[in-house]
């Protein structure tokens, strides 16, 4: 098994569409993780029909019964984060939960044990089929809910469960360096950095490929949207040649990328001369993928016809 991580450190930029063309190159040994459980869009890119949901429980909520509660008011002040309120004469106690950071504060203080905890749902895990014929597995994170990491792991498990021994799993990378985007990172055999040709594409993949240097992780680049400015594209090339990633290719700006994703396509069906640079920047990381060889493989890239 070999897991593939794109990741680009700026939204927008190109990753779940590089990302959606490694899965359509390693069907059908192939499982995709999409770990944007914040704004998770693989399942629309790969066409995903959903077969099978679950509800995402990201540890206890706390809430007070108000049978037993005396209106004390002690949990109030015990809660650092303005999460309690109370309304009405004599005052009736309440957690507003999207304020509630789950310390768990009120809970220990009060005396007649009023305040009492729940399993509180954070979001959905979803198991899907696409037109690729491959399995996606991608979550939902409720608004407002601070957990993304933990559902990140719990999408790259579930991802491993459904991959056999020589699968390829091609998880596609939340925005930013935060701790989604350490957990999407962390184990991967190879991580993929799609730079955008743009100011903030460049400086946002500079953070990530130091995030990504210091986890010691395989790295490899493409260049996204080249073409459109040089002095840009030239930027790009400076940032990852200072920070030692190799370049596998670059991916022009080209009207007919545009139009296979906006039609639920990837971009191996583009027919126009684009194909030529996404086939050849996916022919640099196919070979870099057989160079770790563990048997895993992605199909031949076809250069001619998907
Ligand atoms: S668990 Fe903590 S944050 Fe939540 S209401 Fe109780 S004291 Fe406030
Ligand atoms: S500490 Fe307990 S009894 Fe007092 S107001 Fe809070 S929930 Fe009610």
């Amino acid at each position: 098994m070999i897991t593939i991580c794109v990741a680009s450190g700026k939204g927008g930029a190109g990753k779940t569409s590089i990302a959606a063309a490694l899965a359509a190159m390693a069907r059908p040994t192939c499982v995709f993780a999409d770990c944007d459980v914040d704004a998770a869009n693989g399942a629309i890119a790969l066409g995903a029909a959903t077969t099978a949901r679950e509800p995402y429980f990201a540890g206890p909520g706390f809430m007070i019964n108000s049978e037993i509660c005396t209106g004390c008011g002690l949990c109030e002040a015990s809660c650092r984060f303005a999460a309690i309120r109370s309304e009405g004469d004599p005052p009736r106690f309440m957690i507003v939960s999207e304020l509630c950071e789950r310390c768990g504060a009120c809970y220990e203080r009060c005396p007649i044990k009023a305040v009492v905890t729940y399993e509180k749902t954070a979001g959905e895990l979803f198991v899907s089929t696409t037109r690729l014929g491959i399995a996606i597995v991608h979550a939902e994170l409720v608004p407002g809910e601070d957990t993304s990491g933990k559902l990140v792991r719990k999408v790259r498990e579930r991802a491993q469960a459904i991959a056999g021994e020589h699968a390829t799993i091609i998880v596609d990378a939340p925005p930013g360096i935060g701790c989604p985007v350490i957990a999407s990172i962390s184990g991967c055999d190879l991580i993929i950095v799609v730079v955008e040709a743009s100011a903030s594409g460049i400086r946002d993949a500079e953070r990530l490929a130091k995030l990504i240097v210091s986890m010691g992780r395989r790295t490899i680049a493409i260049i996204n949207k080249a073409g459109l400015n040089p002095d840009m594209d030239a930027r790009a090339r400076d940032m990852l040649k200072a920070m030692g990633i190799p370049l596998a290719g670059e991916m022009p700006f080209h009207p007919s990328l545009r139009s296979a994703e906006e039609s639920g396509e990837t971009w191996m069906t583009v027919d126009s001369v684009a194909r030529h640079s996404v086939a050849s920047a996916l022919r640099a990381i196919q070979g870099l993928i057989d160079s770790i060889g563990d048997g895993s493989r992605v199909a031949a890239i076809e250069e001619e016809k998907p």
